[in-house]
């Protein structure tokens, strides 16, 4: 970390000025420009044609697949669609881009003008903070470069094609965000539009999202914005928070002692907690970029743009209020109910067969919730199925089972990893011990037997087993004997 620590004074002095640059893979069959398989994890070389290893001649076929993904992004991303799109040429030589050039858009990209909203950053007026998306446009991947892959080969580099070509959106913020958390949020919510729009499995870890921060800072108040820098490539969205905040740190202090910031491009390193600079704008690309003579300009119409629209899912955000009228949920609730698509989906469709999906809702989140944390258990690996809380939920609904009685199943779901049809088979609770439930119970038959319970205020006690007596029958014979005799004289006497 930073060896020196900035007062609170000095840092209020400066004001923080934040873009990010997204890239993400897009989900399609095949490559962007060329029938290779786009799939993460082949032998190395094996997903490879002329067209994406560059050799002579090739020519490129743009994937309709990739268009539409491309455009989704860009709605799901609130930005207006061009109709009339264009490829660029990209110049730079790097060895795992054997082209000598990458396919990308320069000036016409095919989304612009979009937002992100911030929804746990509100303004003053309490609307979420809107972070303006710039663009979103289509490009290729390039291959991957293994450095010291094997460990009797340390000092050789080996070169791995497969990703060459591959469909990706770069998609470029605006500098609205003012904080290493505003970014945070920022990609947090990224992630889940793109996951929930279907486009990309976002799996940093295989390089699905890739992030470059473009952070400077001024003087507070000021108008003109600081020289940026870029640090490349943090493939976690809390190292980029790290990455940020050290950053930031960095440059005051250089400010502070009356330097300039060099515009340049940092990496950042984990390990020791630091960016340390890649290269500085002397040495940036001249990327030369030209229209691509290969491809000619990309038209999504309107038509095709509406019925491309019309496949869009519903988004997080949508979903959210949706789920939060449908089964009255608390905001925080719905945040973990739709954590991903997959398990919203899965929810909704089992909450949909219970007899009320709010009590659903409720266990998952409360009694399932706790129980997991509390065991360090991963949802998908929970011993209750969301068919077992449905049963247990319906169990609740019917009265068969008290609150008490659920709670002890889920503990012993939990101790033997059995599921709740399971243990409920078994275990079928044959006592009721939940006072509430007992006290319900009591209230009915005293509403429905005024004349005895005259009797027995009259003085007449022994007329209290006739209520042991009723309250037993309503419970089919499962009320604690003890509890219901102490409850009933309660009752009575009160
Ligand atoms: P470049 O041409 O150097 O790539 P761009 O104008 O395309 O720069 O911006 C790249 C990213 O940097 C965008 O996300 C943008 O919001 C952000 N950015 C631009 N200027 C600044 C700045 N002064 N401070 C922080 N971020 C910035
Ligand atoms: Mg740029
Ligand atoms: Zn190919």
């Amino acid at each position: 970390m930073p060896t020196v620590s900035l007062s609170p004074e000095v840092t209020a002095k400066y004001e923080v000025v934040i873009g990010l640059e997204v890239h993400v893979q897009l989900l399609t069959t095949t490559k962007a420009f060329c029938g290779c398989a786009n799939h993460y994890g082949s032998a190395p070389n094996t997903n490879v044609c002329p067209v994406c290893l560059g050799l002579p001649g090739a020519l490129p076929v743009l994937n309709r697949q990739a268009v539409e993904f491309a455009s989704l992004t860009g709605l799901a991303l609130n930005c207006k669609i061009r109709e009339r799109s264009v490829f660029a040429r990209k110049n730079y030589f790097y060895p795992d881009s054997p082209k000598g050039y990458q396919i990308s858009q320069f000036d016409k990209p095919i989304a612009e003008h979009g937002w992100i909203d911030l929804l746990d950053t509100p303004t003053s007026d309490g609307s979420p903070k809107r972070i303006g998306v710039t663009r979103a446009h289509m490009e290729e991947d390039a291959g991957k470069s293994i450095h010291d892959g094997f460990a009797d080969s340390a000092t050789r580099t080996y070169v791995d094609l497969n990703r060459c070509g591959t469909p990706l959106v770069e998609i470029v913020s605006e500098p609205d965000m003012r904080t290493p958390d505003e970014a945070y949020e920022y990609l947090t919510r990224l992630k889940e539009i793109l996951l929930f729009a279907g486009v990309s499995d976002c799996n940093m870890e295989e390089g699905s999202l890739r992030c470059d921060a473009n952070v400077s800072i001024m003087p507070r108040g000021a108008k003109q914005f600081g020289t940026k820098v870029e640090v490349k490539n943090v493939n976690s969205f809390r190292y980029v928070r790290a990455a940020l905040e050290y950053e930031i740190e960095r440059q005051i202090e250089i400010v502070e002692a009356g330097g300039i910031i060099k515009q340049e491009t940092r990496l950042w390193s984990q390990p020791e907690g630091r960016t340390f600079s890649m290269r500085s704008k002397e040495q940036a690309h001249d990327y030369r970029y030209f229209p691509e003579p290969d491809l000619p300009p990309l038209v999504v119409s309107e038509e095709w743009l509406a019925e491309i629209a019309s496949t869009m899912p519903e988004l997080p955000e949508a979903r959210r209020k949706r789920m939060i009228a449908e089964y009255e949920l608390a905001e925080q609730d719905a945040q973990t109910l739709t954590a991903t698509r997959e398990f919203a989906d899965q929810f909704e469709e089992v909450a949909r067969t219970a007899k009320s999906p709010r009590r659903v809702a409720n266990l998952l989140l409360s009694e399932l919730g706790g129980r997991l944390k509390a065991a360090g258990i991963e949802l998908e690996h929970s011993p209750v199925s969301l068919r077992g809380i449905v049963q247990a939920a319906d169990l609740m609904e019917e009265g068969k089972i008290s609150s008490k009685q659920l709670k002890q199943l889920f503990d012993i779901c939990f101790e033997k990893s059995e599921d709740f049809p399971t243990v409920y088979e078994r275990e079928k609770p044959q006592q009721i011990s939940d006072a509430g439930a007992i006290e319900a119970l009591i209230d009915q038959v005293i509403e429905a037997n005024p004349a005895q319970v005259a009797q027995y205020r009259g003085g007449k006690k022994t007329v209290a087993a006739f209520f042991v007596g009723q309250v037993m029958r309503a419970s089919k014979g499962q009320a604690n004997p003890a509890l219901l005799n102490e409850l009933v004289t309660k009752k009575l006497d009160g």
